[in-house]
């Protein structure tokens, strides 16, 4: 059993140096208290040496880390200091003085504190193992270089050391103090609510006025503890002042107890030495409840140890130069491996809570690009008037009698033009979609080679960059394509003549409705409902009409075509005629106009006309067959564009840099004069495996010690 507190101080040792201290709350004696309650000259009484700094105010400004080794052939004590190992340190007058400086050098030298412990360890035969930790006494007032919240500051540093659940506390307080109001007890009670690891500590009982006394406090009745409290008479300043010894004051302690009315009763259960023997037994018994819970997080650390080794990878391997070119061919189809994975959906981070690679690809085709396509609409960026103008220009010096072919495939063009530019920004996307899964791709024993993971990085950022390139022209192909021939007989276009008979059959619908209402007289003299619609007054008229959209059509009707064009020949003709004979009146009417009215000019025509007339019914009735038109075949091209730019990034931007990944990577990288360059570690990497190595040693070590300890007992 009394190896225990050896054991644990060796534990202490060990994982400090392999810095793992924080990652395991061995158990320790803390001792908190206000500022000159008597904290330090406590610990000096238990080591029996003086050997802490001293003066007034705060003294104490970092916590002092004292491990206490029993050993008992030895005829002197020492100290050993810090990572000095092996240095033995005789005199009080030195470890002092390097507890100062070590103080100053961290803490500064006015007043200042700090967290970062120092560390001390005493050898000598009249001691038993123990290990304590003297903390800065909480202090309210700032004075030196002290912050105006020192109050704070000090808790900083106190409570990570009473928060452990494995470490003992010594609360201390002044015999004169009234305990409800102690600092050491309210912060142990903070942290230990039920007082099962903290033992009172009652000094300066020597100091208290006359015809009073602390026996109530300390026989645990004012403010109980499971572990009671000791009362404690050490030197004060002017028995320091006289030289008094650290063993004359223990006995004189002795005797002030044996001596006292009141607690002489108890004399065996007060002074430094009881407490001394308590805090060892106490110790012990702390150690050994808190043993398994320590064995359970050294394994669990092993465990976490050896996988952050496996990750930084072993370099031992890498001696030759067949296992380093062996190395950068599996990183390469590791890193292809990932990239295909992480494209086809066989990525295994369940984790995740958000769509990832391939997955985000498809989203942006049907929901940015597909959503986008599909709510374009021709009108959004063309105008009544402007399908009008569009139209009177196509139809340029001859009033046509049907809806003009020029005007449609005018304005189909210019919007098919434009789905380009989305299109081509769709490859756009899904480019940086694949650069992000390049990013994304976390391959530890590539990250460890800085400049194998860079250039793997630009090879592929190159490969999407040539091939985005090439997805982009064949986009534009299939714009151009689009542009280049527009199919009016596709079987899904709504022609100009499906459109007559869709305003034919409206037309039927209305006369038939007006026949209701009218006459049968009537009704005879209005039997054709097609020229009711239209304005043409005659037959001849109504049948070249007939003819021209028939022409219009006539891939799809070209047996109706060779008739129509008879008719439209004669027409033409008659047309000519009557134009002619038109223009003939006119040119006699202007002749006698001029004669009659000589001063009268004609107004200048301005440089830009624009349409700014109502449009007339029959103009009203090309525009509405246009937009028609217009609508139906944009809808077939956008239906054709939402297919294929999306077919097409896939084969030539997302399959292509999927296929060819590999193979450029190996192209690229797999060079004998490249290897070594390659292989160059990241010297982040080597330190934090050279570290874990260390940390898995001492763990390994520690676990030992835990073995040869249980086959003791
Ligand atoms: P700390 O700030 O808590 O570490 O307190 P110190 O150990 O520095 O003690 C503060 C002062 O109280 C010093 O002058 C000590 O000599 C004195 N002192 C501590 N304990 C006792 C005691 O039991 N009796 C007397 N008379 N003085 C004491
Ligand atoms: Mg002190």
């Amino acid at each position: 059993m009394e190896k225990l507190i050896p054991f644990i101080n060796d534990l202490h040792d060990i994982l400090s140096q392999a810095g793992l201290s924080s990652e395991l709350n061995l158990p320790s004696i803390v001792v908190i208290g206000s500022q000159s309650v008597g904290k330090s000259s406590l610990l000096e009484s238990i080591v029996g040496r003086e050997f802490l700094p001293r003066g007034k105010g705060i003294v104490t400004r970092r916590p002092i880390e004292i491990q206490l080794h029993q050993v008992l052939d030895a005829e002197q004590g020492w100290f050993e200091f810090m990572d000095k190992k092996g240095e033995k340190i005789f005199e009080s007058e030195d470890i002092r003085k390097l507890i100062e400086s070590e103080t100053d050098k961290v803490a500064g030298k006015n007043k200042g504190i700090s967290p970062v412990p120092i560390k001390v360890k005493y050898f000598s035969k009249d001691i038993l193992d123990l290990q304590l930790i003297d903390l800065p006494g909480i202090t309210k007032n700032p004075v030196g270089d002290q912050p105006q919240d020192i109050e704070q500051k000090v808790l900083d540093i106190v409570m990570p050391f009473i928060n452990n659940q494995n470490s003992l506390i010594l609360a201390v307080s002044k015999a004169s103090d009234d305990l409800a109001t102690s600092d050491g007890l309210k912060l142990a009670r903070s942290v230990d609510p039920n007082g099962v690891r903290t033992i009172g500590v009652i000094t300066q009982l020597d100091l208290m006025d006359e015809g009073t006394d602390a026996l109530n406090d300390l026989l645990n009745q004012t403010y109980p503890l499971q572990l009671g409290y000791v009362g404690v008479i050490m030197r004060g300043q002017k028995d320091i002042q006289k030289n008094k010894t650290i063993g004359e004051q223990l006995k004189d302690e002795k005797t002030f107890f044996e001596n006292h009315k009141l607690y002489k009763k108890y004399s065996e259960k007060m002074g430094v030495n009881f407490l001394v023997k308590t805090l060892n037994m106490n110790f012990i018994q702390h150690i050994k409840k808190a043993l398994p819970i320590i064995r359970e997080t050294i394994i669990s650390l092993v465990q976490i140890k050896e996988f952050d080794l496996k990750q930084y990878g072993d370099y031992d391997n890498l001696e030759t130069k067949e296992n380093k070119n062996l190395l950068v061919l599996t990183l390469i189809s590791k890193f292809s491996s990932s990239y295909k994975d992480m494209l086809e959906g066989r990525c295994l981070d369940i984790t995740s809570k958000e769509l990832i690679g391939g997955s985000r690809i498809i989203y942006v085709f049907n929901e940015t690009f597909r959503r986008t396509i599909q709510r374009m609409n021709p009108f959004d960026v063309l105008s009544d008037d402007e399908i009008r103008t569009a139209i009177k220009n196509a139809n340029g010096i001859r009033p046509t009698l049907f809806v003009p072919e020029g005007a449609f495939e005018l304005l189909v063009r210019q919007q098919i033009s434009r789905l380009r530019m989305p299109s081509i920004e769709c490859s756009h996307i899904v480019f940086e979609e694949l650069r992000r899964v390049v990013n994304q791709i976390s391959i530890p024993e590539i990250d460890r080679f800085d400049t194998l993971a860079n250039r793997i990085s630009e090879v592929i950022e190159n490969l999407l960059n040539r091939s985005l390139r090439q997805t982009e022209e064949i986009i534009s192909n299939l714009i151009d394509i689009e542009l280049g021939y527009i199919n009016t007989s596709h079987p899904d276009f709504v022609s100009g003549m499906d459109m007559v008979h869709k305003d034919e059959q409206r037309q039927q619908q209305q006369v038939q409705q007006q026949q209701k209402e009218k006459s049968p007289l009537q009704s005879e003299n209005e039997s054709n409902r097609f020229f009711n619609f239209w304005p043409f007054k005659n037959n001849k008229q109504t049948e070249l009409y007939d003819s021209k959209l028939d022409n219009l059509n006539k891939k799809r009707k070209s047996n109706i075509i060779n008739q129509k064009q008879q008719k439209l020949q004669q027409a033409e003709e008659s047309q000519i005629l009557q134009q002619q004979s038109v223009i003939n009146k006119i040119v006699s009417v202007n002749q006698q106009y001029f004669v009659n009215d000589p001063k009268r000019q004609l107004p200048q025509v301005p440089n830009t006309i624009k349409i700014t007339d109502r449009p007339s019914k029959r103009e009203q009735t090309e525009m509405d067959m246009i937009k028609d038109l217009l609508v139906s075949y944009f809808n077939l091209v956008k239906k054709n564009i939402c297919d294929s730019v999306p077919k097409t990034i896939i084969t030539f931007l997302v399959n292509q840099s999927r296929n060819f990944c590999e193979r450029e990577l190996i192209g690229m990288l797999y060079k004998q004069e490249l290897v070594d360059e390659l292989l160059q570690e990241n010297q982040f990497i080597q330190k934090s495996r050279a570290e874990t190595k260390q940390s898995l040693i001492s763990l390994r070590t520690c676990l030992n010690l835990l073995n040869d300890l249980d086959s003791k007992f």
